[in-house]
């Protein structure tokens, strides 16, 4: 359970705000993008006036998600008006892709689970030991008794399963499954979120087979890494949201302790994903090239860099970890 004291302050800041601007992260995933709706839904259920931001637009695996459809895409077409902004899956201001202007100036409240996040808002909900920020708005929702209705509960199921990996990571502990439990009751629609977040699209499936082909270890096995260039990706026409998941192929090898995806997902700009077993920590990995992350998954960007560049430095970090490990 999260710290209870957290969640009933969480809890009664937003009840205290009338107008809302929910934004997760670049890059969303199932944790973000069921968080942002699910949260989004039950305080719209409260009469609130909510405002969903996705500045990257919800990926084509998500868009089944209820509410989907209404989130806003463009910053330009948000509402300027002073609202309450409501951080969520993310610690860095930076990586929610909200304009400074006029946003940076409002009230933030901050809800994560990502053990770098230290808490960037007025009131804080961050909780390292949560396996999805989904949890966290679960207790949320208790806390404020609000119904949680068969769209709701469907939001909340994406997130857990996105962030547990379907319940097989180390984070998928006995509460985890306990809180499913319930989402199931509430109505989740389970078949419907296996199919949609399983659907591979055809180019997903071509730039798997180009990751694949390109998959180095190093360190006795026990590093893996492998990337994909922007004109890979102009080629197969997928963005870096479209390729959730591939990093999870380096990782199954037998005996890998560490991988590494590094996507340029803009000419000289490369997004890496680090995976790990037990040995390492990769949030400590990525923060050394300013990200962060969970012990067992992490990621960064790498600006003004040569791919090339980006795929040395990286297994150079990933090497060193292993030789102390
Ligand atoms: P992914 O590799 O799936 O994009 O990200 C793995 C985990 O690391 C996710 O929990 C994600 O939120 C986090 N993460 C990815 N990139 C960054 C980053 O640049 N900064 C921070 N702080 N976390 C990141
Ligand atoms: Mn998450």
């Amino acid at each position: 359970m999260a710290n209870n004291q957290a969640v009933l302050q969480m809890a009664a800041a937003l009840n205290g705000a009338s107008r809302l601007l929910l934004v997760a992260h670049l890059s969303p995933d199932g944790d973000s993008l069921g968080s942002l709706l699910g949260l989004g839904r039950a305080l719209m259920g409260l009469g609130k006036l909510v405002t969903v931001f996705v500045p990257d637009g919800v990926p084509q695996k998500y868009r089944f998600l209820p509410g989907a459809d209404a989130v806003v895409v463009q910053a330009e077409r948000l509402p300027r008006e002073r609202c309450t902004v409501v951080l969520l899956d993310c610690g860095e201001w930076q990586r929610s892709g909200l304009p400074p202007e006029p946003f940076a100036a409002f009230p933030l409240l901050n809800i994560d689970h990502h053990r770098t996040s230290t808490g960037i808002g007025q009131y804080n909900l961050i909780d390292k030991r949560a396996s999805a920020t989904g949890e966290l708005i679960y207790e949320l929702l208790l806390a404020l008794s609000v119904e949680i209705d068969q769209e709701v509960a469907t939001c909340l199921y994406t997130a857990i399963v996105g962030d547990t990996g379907w319940f097989r990571f180390s984070n998928s502990t006995p509460k985890v499954h306990r809180l499913a439990a319930r989402l199931l009751e509430a109505g989740a629609r389970q078949e419907l979120v296996n199919d949609q977040m399983m659907t591979m699209p055809e180019t997903y499936l071509r730039a798997l087979a180009v990751v694949l082909g390109r998959l180095t270890t190093f360190c006795e096995r026990q590093g893996a890494i492998a990337w994909l260039n922007w004109n890979d990706l102009q080629q197969f026409g997928v963005t870096a949201s479209d390729l959730e998941g591939l990093i999870d192929y380096p990782r199954s090898l037998p005996g890998v302790q560490v991988a590494a995806l590094v996507v340029e997902i803009a000419p000289r700009t490369c997004k890496v994903s680090l995976r790990s077993r037990q040995a390492i920590d990769v949030s400590d990995l990525a923060a050394e090239f300013g990200g962060g992350g969970h012990a067992r998954a992490a990621g960064c960007t790498i600006p003004d860099s040569e791919l090339d560049n980006c795929v040395s430095a990286v297994r150079a970090a990933m090497e060193r970890r292993l030789r102390h490990a």
